[in-house]
């Protein structure tokens, strides 16, 4: 089987989400770019991931059409692929319906720049996309202009959108992200969260890329 080491790590980061409690049975989705290729793996629709094995990943190149699988792609591919074609940085999306992703997305509130892992990588606030219904390309293109210069996305109505370099890191991304919703919410009770300013979120955001962890 072609590609058959990034099929297994679609595979993983489906079951890490479900355990970690980010979708509901076969919701959500995730795809990878698959080096060197104009290619993407993405995870078939409505299979559960328990049940997902390497070669019901479906390969699609980068308008869409299916180069290998026996399964239909996720429906919605063309989120996806928008995401790809307008963002080369990025090489996996995870796209999940977790709980406070959820809310914020029912009240079509962004995330604000407030706490420092959020910004740190996700590069500041998370946006709230305008509304389209699943599956259509208008959803990708207003997913694009709403994730411009950041790593996620809050699709209106729907779920959140992690988009980064590779498969583990936009797993993480979709974690913080949710923890960011959540502590959002409380903060709200509050009195309101306190935005950081934008100097220190280039400061944090450039540490994160370029100095932080073991080097
Ligand atoms: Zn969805």
């Amino acid at each position: 089987m072609k590609f058959e080491d990034i099929r297994r790590k679609v595979i993983e980061t489906g079951l890490k989400m479900l355990n970690m409690k980010l979708v509901v049975g076969t919701w959500g989705n995730i795809s990878a770019r698959i080096p060197g290729e104009d290619l993407i793996a993405i995870t078939p629709s409505g299979v559960d991931y328990e049940r997902i094995s390497p070669n019901d990943i479906v390969l699609l190149d980068m308008k869409g059409k299916v180069i290998d699988g026996h399964l239909k792609p996720s429906i919605e591919w063309p989120l996806h692929v928008a995401v790809y074609n307008n963002r080369y940085d990025v090489n996996a999306v995870v796209h999940t319906h977790s709980t406070f992703c959820t809310a914020m997305a029912m009240a079509r509130k962004r995330i604000p720049a407030a706490v420092e892992d959020l910004v740190q990588i996700v590069g500041g606030d998370v946006r709230v996309s305008e509304y389209f219904l699943p599956g259509t390309k208008e959803l990708g293109q207003a997913a694009v202009k709403a994730l411009e210069g950041r790593n996620a996305v809050i699709l209106a109505n729907h779920g959140c959108l992690g988009a980064g370099p590779d498969l583990n890191e936009t797993f993480k991304i979709v974690c913080v992200v949710e923890k960011a919703a959540k502590a959002t919410i409380f903060a709200q009770i509050l009195g309101g969260a306190v935005e950081l300013e934008e100097d220190d979120i280039d400061f944090m955001r450039d540490f994160y890329l370029n100095k932080y962890g073991q080097r």
